[in-house]
Parts: structure tokens; C-alpha cells; sequence
């Protein structure tokens, strides 16, 4: 019998004098430490390194610096979803007693938790709405441990005060958490404006191919950094190192694709704004926008890519709009290189009453869009061809 080669040992790469271009993709979840000596400097931080994946690996890291220099911050964490960003921040800094005041309009998975999850571990929360900085004041409460925002609103696209509640939350000792990933960096720099901790779904925007999961958190202090990195790492939130890779990747293009879809997105708020079958159009950058006031300073004329609006009809004539338009991907997410129509009253907010819903301004034939990066022609033969369904 021939002797058979050790097919198991791995014997790495082989040598180059030239490097690769692209960020190596290191899927490894172990990491073989060269003696005992090391693994005690790389676990009292006297050697960098990597020992195992949940707590960190190299295309993590990669992709949390481009974001961290987004932020204009360091040491970001990156988490396998947006939701397990907004887990271990809220896990990792509070605890049973602790009260949060909270924007009366986050996203839903988030105002799920604060209602529904956070309460059985005994963290309670109070909603407040975001563009009044009196009414965040007025929730305050003696065991208020952590203020948490968006700044922009879904899905009506309302502008938060965030000079207010920024400096409310100085005042009060209380850690501001902004939720940025309908803004971005560029839409609203939150670290420099002075956000305690900053965090993304990484899945949106910044990715930006909807064919990755992840999420972002970057926090000021180094104490609160380690609670929720800890946290992340303990409850398992990792992210794997091939949607990190793809995010990286997707970030290359991310300054070309904000700029277009923002560009895109002005056009179609003001072409949808002059349609007879549309009733009103929201979009910050619009002088008809309830907080466009507000959005000059906050958002800086970045207006974004989200554009919502209300048809005249209700779900038929919202039906009618989706039925004629197959090439808009109906579908409730956003930041996609394609534009994508999403319909709240049936998706995100069917659980409020519709009363509830009225009272957010969300009709029956209210929809948000998230422009992508499709041609405007395209985008507005698009509009038409379902506008005149309806
Ligand atoms: C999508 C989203 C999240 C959740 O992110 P996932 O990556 O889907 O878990 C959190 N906050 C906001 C504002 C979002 O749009």
C-alpha cells in the first residue's frame, strides 16, 4: 500500500512577492497561539491576536475600522445583525430597574424589545417623541439610565431634535444611543455630534447588495465599549467573517451610491410631488417637509435616499401601484442597490391599530421608497407605468 500524504495538515499559502489586492477572506474560527507564553500576552493585551472567532477575527476588524473612520471614532464592534447591535448595547449597559426614554417612532424590532423584551429582564422604557426635546425631558425619570433615537424617522421620515436631546442627555448624565442607519455617517455624523453610542445595521446602506446581515456599534467610553463587546461575545451575537468580507466589499462603492440615490431621490420627491394621483410627499430636503427646518441642520443637505408619500386612494389604489410596477421590488427593507417600495400599514406597522396609524400620519396608501441606483429615467418610467394604475 502507498503511504498517503497528511491531506489534513494545512500548510497556508504559498510565499509571493506581491500581495493581494483584495482583502484576504480569513474564515478561521480557531487561531493556534505558538506557545503558552503567548496566549497569556495576547489575553492580558500585551500581544495582539486572535484566539477565537466569536471574539473577534480579522475581517471584523477590517470592516470596523472603514466604519469606525466613517464615525469619526475607534474600536467599533461589528455584530451579526443590526438587531444584535441594538441587543448587546441595551444588554450590555443596563441593568433590572434601569429606565429608558425612547423615540415613539424606531424601528420595529427595536420598539419590540423596549416594549415587549426588555421588560421581563426588569428594564422598563418610556417613547417620547424626538423632533419635541421637552417631551424627552419631560420622560425622564430618576432611574433613566439611557436615552435611545433615530434621526430620521420610519417611515414617515420626521427629523429629531438632536441638538435638544443631545445636550439634554449631557445634562442628565444619561448615555445617548443613535440608532444611525437611515442616516448614515454622511447624513448625520453621530459620533462627532456627540452620540454616546453609535450604531448601524450594516445590512442597509452600508452593504448595500441586501445579501448580508450585520450590525455596527461604536461607544465613546471605554467601560461601555467592553459591557457590550462582552455582551456580544457571551450571547453570541458574531458575525461571520464572509458577510463581513461582502460589507467591506460593498463599502468600497458605498460615497458613489449614497450620491446617486440621494440625487435620485430628489428627483423622485419632486416628480411624485407634482402627480395627480399622489397626496403629499415626504422628504426632508422638500420646503414642504414638516422639519425641513430642522433637516438643514441636522442633515446638512444629505436628504438621503428615503422618500415616502401618500396616494390620494387607499389599499386598493396602494394594491393597484404594486401590481403595475413589478420592477420595484416590493419589499420592506431599504438601502438596496435597487430601489425597493415598501408599504408600512401592511408590513412594519400592522400591528398598531389604525387609529395608531393615523395618528403617526400612516394612511392606507402611504408608501415608503428607498432609491437605489437605477438610472432616473428607468426609475421614472417605473413610477409612471404604476402611478397610472392607480
Ligand atoms: C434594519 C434596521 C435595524 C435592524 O437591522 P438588522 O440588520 O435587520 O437586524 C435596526 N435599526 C434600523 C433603523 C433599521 O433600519
Amino acid at each position: 500500500m502507498t503511504k498517503r500524504p497528511n491531506l489534513v495538515r494545512r500548510t497556508g499559502f504559498p510565499e509571493s512577492v506581491s500581495r493581494a489586492v483584495v482583502t484576504p477572506l480569513q474564515p478561521s474560527v480557531v487561531y493556534a497561539s505558538p506557545d503558552i507564553d503567548t496566549l497569556h500576552a495576547q489575553y492580558e493585551g500585551r500581544a495582539t491576536g486572535y484566539t477565537y472567532g466569536r471574539e473577534g477575527h480579522p475581517n471584523a476588524d477590517v470592516l470596523a475600522q472603514k466604519i469606525d473612520a466613517m464615525e469619526g471614532g475607534e474600536g467599533g464592534i461589528i455584530l451579526g445583525s443590526g438587531m444584535a447591535a441594538v441587543s448587546a448595547t441595551l444588554m450590555g449597559l443596563l441593568s433590572a430597574g434601569d429606565h429608558i426614554v425612547g423615540g415613539n417612532q424606531l424601528y420595529g424590532r427595536s420598539l419590540r424589545m423596549l416594549n415587549q423584551d426588555l421588560p421581563r429582564f426588569g428594564i422598563t422604557t418610556t417613547l417620547a417623541d424626538p423632533t419635541d426635546a421637552q417631551a424627552f425631558a419631560d420622560a425622564i425619570r430618576p432611574e433613566t439610565k439611557l436615552i435611545l433615537i433615530e434621526a430620521v424617522s420610519n417611515p414617515t421620515l420626521r427629523v429629531a431634535d438632536m441638538e435638544g436631546i443631545t445636550k439634554l442627555a449631557k445634562e442628565r448624565g444619561l448615555i445617548l444611543v443613535v440608532d444611525n442607519t437611515f442616516t448614515t455617517p454622511v447624513g448625520y455624523p453621530a459620533y462627532a455630534e456627540g452620540a454616546d453610542v453609535v450604531i448601524h445595521s450594516v445590512t442597509k446602506l452600508m452593504a448595500g447588495h441586501s445579501d448580508v446581515t450585520l450590525g455596527y456599534v461604536l461607544a465613546r467610553d471605554a467601560g461601555n465599549s467592553k459591557a457590550i463587546y462582552d455582551t456580544a461575545v457571551t450571547f453570541g451575537f458574531t458575525p461571520s467573517p464572509y458577510e463581513c468580507w461582502l460589507a467591506e466589499r460593498g463599502l468600497y462603492t458605498f460615497d458613489l451610491r449614497f450620491d446617486r440615490a440621494q440625487e435620485t431621490a430628489i428627483k423622485l420627491a419632486d416628480f411624485l410631488a407634482t402627480h395627480p394621483a399622489v397626496a403629499q410627499v415626504l422628504y426632508p430636503g422638500r420646503a414642504d417637509h414638516p422639519d425641513h427646518a430642522r433637516a438643514q441642520t441636522v442633515l446638512n443637505g444629505m436628504w438621503g435616499n428615503m422618500v415616502s408619500f401618500k396616494l390620494r386612494g387607499g389599499e386598493d389604489e396602494a394594491n393597484r401601484l404594486v401590481r403595475a410596477a413589478p420592477q420595484l421590488a416590493f419589499a420592506p427593507t431599504l438601502g438596496d442597490v435597487g430601489t425597493t417600495l415598501s408599504h408600512p400599514a401592511s408590513s412594519s406597522h400592522r400591528g398598531l391599530t389604525p387609529e395608531g396609524r393615523a395618528a403617526l400620519g400612516i394612511t392606507d396608501g402611504f408608501f415608503r421608497v428607498s432609491v437605489g441606483i437605477e438610472p432616473w429615467d428607468v426609475l421614472q418610467a417605473d413610477f409612471e407605468q404604476g402611478l397610472s394604475a392607480v
